[in-house]
């Protein structure tokens, strides 16, 4: 069996929240391996195994716990504890209609607004195997690819564990942080982990980068300054030749002429009574990717207001309707997940796909760096 664990002496555990992207007012815990202790108010109850499910929901400002019907207890503040070698739970989130989950670790509940705010704490290489394959499991079977996503989540984590300081955990499991959905399965992904174990990306002062990553730039990655106003030395527009043929390389969207005009100028009062700017709205070309669309407007804007795919599109009009042709899907800056794939296909080794995508950096394990950003 392999068990995904921290380097070092001291375990490295982040505090993820769960369920972000939903209400939560009812959690049935369930043990799936290992035991746990249920911790509540500075209580120690019994240890819990597998044939026990806790039911687990809000009432006022505090956490009730019960098992079968019967009240454990009202409690500020609940934590089950794992303390096996592997802990492993399930979680059941049934009025939200969500499938049932697995996690590892440990799970700590209080309430906020009269909801129940859902915390998984756990080792950071667990963790990492976890968001790898909600990130990207179903997109390869490559793992040289894996073990390029196991090192840019990993320094992904590193770099932002303070995004969710003020809710009162690390990050979440939304894709505002990295998508999260429980426990790795796929061998390949632990695998892939596991030999890439606390390694991150860092530039030429040994500081860690911050490893964003998209899933397809259409054949040219964005600068950061571009679309985040800050720059950074690896985030510097390239092009890619890894992605063209990748099934997100291209996409269109067709749009009825006079609303896709009225549009412009509801969203960014575009001068449409111009005719020479209306003209560069609608025969709109990216040779290269540009920063503008038309009469200046951010090509990040448009593609927020438009809801579309990626800032690399051109635009045409034929027959009453604008076609809007796009390349790649997401913001495009730093590594392209499908040309990584590609690159892992065509047998280059993990390092060089991430020197590729993060110029100027290397790799360095995170407990040898000289100033790591490592949490509490
Ligand atoms: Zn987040
Ligand atoms: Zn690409």
């Amino acid at each position: 069996m392999l068990v995904l664990t921290s380097l070092g002496s001291k375990a490295l555990n982040l505090d993820i929240g769960i369920y972000q992207g939903f209400d939560v007012i009812e959690i049935n815990f369930k043990v799936l391996q290992g035991r746990y202790v249920l911790e509540a108010d500075g209580r120690i109850f019994n240890a819990f195994n597998k044939d026990i499910v806790l039911n687990i929901t809000p009432l006022r400002d505090s956490v009730l716990v019960q098992i079968n019907h019967r009240n454990v207890g009202l409690f500020k503040e609940v934590a089950l504890y794992g303390r096996s070698f592997v802990n492993v739970f399930e979680l059941e989130n049934k009025k939200a209609g969500i499938p049932l989950r697995s996690y590892e670790d440990d799970l700590k509940i209080r309430v906020t607004k009269s909801k129940l705010l859902i915390i998984n704490s756990i080792d950071i290489e667990r963790y990492v195997a976890g968001v790898v394959q909600a990130e990207s499991g179903g997109s390869t079977s490559n793992p040289q690819f894996f073990q390029v996503q196991s090192v840019s989540c990993r320094t992904y984590a590193l770099v932002n564990v303070q995004k969710h300081a003020v809710d009162g955990f690390h990050l979440c499991d939304e894709v505002h942080c990295q998508y999260y959905l429980g426990k790795a399965t796929l061998e390949n992904v632990i695998k892939a982990t596991l030999s890439t174990s606390g390694e991150v990306v860092v530039d030429t002062n040994d500081q860690m980068i911050n490893a964003v990553f998209h899933s397809n730039c259409g054949g040219q990655t964005v600068n950061a300054q571009e679309v985040w106003s800050t720059s950074k030395s690896y985030l510097i527009s390239q092009p890619d030749s890894f992605c063209h043929n990748a099934s997100k390389a291209r996409w269109e969207v067709t749009l009825d002429s006079a609303v896709f005009v009225e549009k412009l100028e509801q969203y960014f009062h575009y001068p449409i009574h111009d005719s020479l700017s209306l003209d560069s709205a609608l025969h709109f070309h990216q040779p290269y990717r540009l920063q503008y669309f038309g009469a200046k407007v951010p090509l990040k804007l448009v593609r927020k207001e438009f809801g579309l795919k990626s800032t690399y599109f051109e635009t045409d009009i034929k027959n009453g309707k604008v076609r809007i042709s796009g390349k790649g899907f997401g913001h495009g800056i730093g590594l392209c997940q499908q040309g990584a794939i590609e690159m892992a296909n065509r047998g280059y080794t993990y390092k060089s796909i991430l020197r590729y995508y993060y110029p100027g950096t290397h790799l360095n394990l995170y407990t040898s760096l000289k100033y790591p950003f490592i949490p509490n």
